[in-house]
This record gives C-alpha cells, structure tokens and sequence, in this order.
C-alpha cells in the first residue's frame, strides 16, 4: 500500500557518463500514480533536479506555499482536486512554469484553451525522458528572463519592448521595471504569454482570478487601463495594447507577425 502523502526525494545520481552537470533547479510533482511519479523522480532526478513528489493536490499546494519551486509537474486527475482547479489555486500566488500530465487527450483542449496558466502538457504514456526534454526547455526559457525581442536583433538594438521575469513576478517595458499590481501583472503576463494573440476578456479572468465577479468586462478593462497607464508613462507615443472589441485584447509587439 502506498500512502505516502508527500515524500522528498533527494537528486539521485544518474548511472551514466552522459550526467547533465546538476542544475539543481526544485521540481513539484503532484501525481497520484506511484509509478508515474517514481519513473519522474528517477528521469529528473538523473538529470541533476532536486525533485520532490506529492500525492495529493492539497500536499502539493501546501508545500508550494512554503517551498520555492522552480517548476511543476502537475497531473489533471488528483483523487482531491482537478490539476485545473490546483493550477487557477497557484496563479492567484505563483508564477511557477506548470506543465500538466493528462491521461486523456481531450482534456488537451482545455490545458490549451482555458489559458489557465500552463507552459505545456503531455499526453500518458509519456516518456520520462520526454518530460526531462520539456522541462529543460522550460527552465531555459523562464528562468533568469524570458525575454521577447520586438524585432530581429541588431548589434545596436534597442532593449526588448518587454521582458518577463517570472521567478520575481516582473515585467520590464522598454527596459524599465514595471510598477504592477499583483492582477494588473496577472493579466500582463497572460498577454506576454501568447504575443500577438487575441485573449478574451474571459480567458484574462481565468488566468488571473479565482473567483470571477459577475462583471468580467469591467473588472479586465479596469486592468488594461491601469497597465496602459504604466506603459504611457515610460513611452507616451506607443501604445502595445490593442483592443479587438467584442473580443478582448492582444499585444502588438510590432513583430509584423499576422493577429489571429
Ligand atoms: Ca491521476
């Protein structure tokens, strides 16, 4: 019988000469299949990840709560919670790169369409090795900075009209650091996500609140004018924010790449 409500795994040593030099980087995983999470431990273990697992959704929750973690692996079906609904829980304190486990591939629509947060997701049965894959990918592109570059750079281009900074729960514009509230971040960040891409006013709610208020639009809209505010004050002339009524907002980050 395997009770183990949450076990800490220290970084196992990989057998092989091929050893990625130990990055060190904290990995949650929330998994309620024993042998799932033991073939993760053990493939992010060897990849040099100080790895910790929980079974349960509120464990995980709790640990992240008084845990730094640089990356979760989070299953969709928890005996006590939806990873869904564990993840909308996290946003409301955490930037944490999320990439969920799903047993069933019609849940993909939802990790994708509900922009609930995540940065990626695979299908079981998965390869160990193919997680390893992502989160290294992951970890690469969100620690330090994600930085999105307005156009290809030059050898006197100017600075990336915005840089995230998840770890620290920033955004820098034009190279200076924003002044955000924790949604107007929230929302910022969700655009950041997906440049150039329109978001519903809905989805902008879900990725930033837990308990949506009946007014969706005036709540977002009350947002978008707060970061405008901010972003005018570094640069009076531009305006990244597009409006798309009826439909939500996007960022122009004047890539010329097509809106969809
Ligand atoms: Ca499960």
């Amino acid at each position: 019988m395997r009770r183990q409500a949450c076990s800490a795994k220290a970084p196992q040593s990989a057998q092989t000469d091929k050893k990625a030099e130990p990055m060190g980087e904290r990995i949650l995983i929330i998994e309620d299949e024993a042998a799932i999470a033991d073939a993760l431990v053990y493939a992010l273990g060897s990849d040099g990840f100080e790895v910790h697992w929980c079974q349960l959704g509120r464990d995980g929750l709790d640990w992240l709560q008084r845990q730094p973690v640089d990356l979760l692996v989070l299953d969709v079906g928890l005996p006590d919670t939806s990873g869904f609904e564990l993840c909308r829980q996290i946003r409301q304190f955490s930037a944490v790169p999320v990439v969920f486990l799903t047993a069933r591939k019609e849940e993909v629509d939802r990790i994708v369409g509900l922009e609930i947060g995540a940065d990626d997701y695979v299908v079981k049965p998965f390869s160990p090795r193919e997680i390893s894959a992502r989160v290294r990918a992951i970890l690469r592109r969100s620690q330090g900075r994600v930085v999105i570059q307005p156009a290809p750079a030059a050898a006197d281009a100017p600075p990336a009209l915005f840089e995230h900074d998840p770890p620290r729960k920033r955004i820098r514009y034009q190279g200076h650091w924003l002044d955000l509230t924790r949604y107007e971040y929230l929302v910022l960040s969700a655009l950041l996500r997906h440049p150039e891409h329109v978001l519903s006013r809905e989805q902008l709610m879900d990725s930033a609140w837990d308990d949506p208020s009946a007014n969706f639009d005036r709540v977002v809209d009350t947002h978008i004018k707060g970061i405008r505010a901010k972003l005018k004050r570094i640069d009076p002339a531009h305006d990244p924010i597009v409006t798309h009524r009826g439909l939500g907002y996007s960022l122009d980050m004047g890539t010329g790449q097509p809106r969809t």
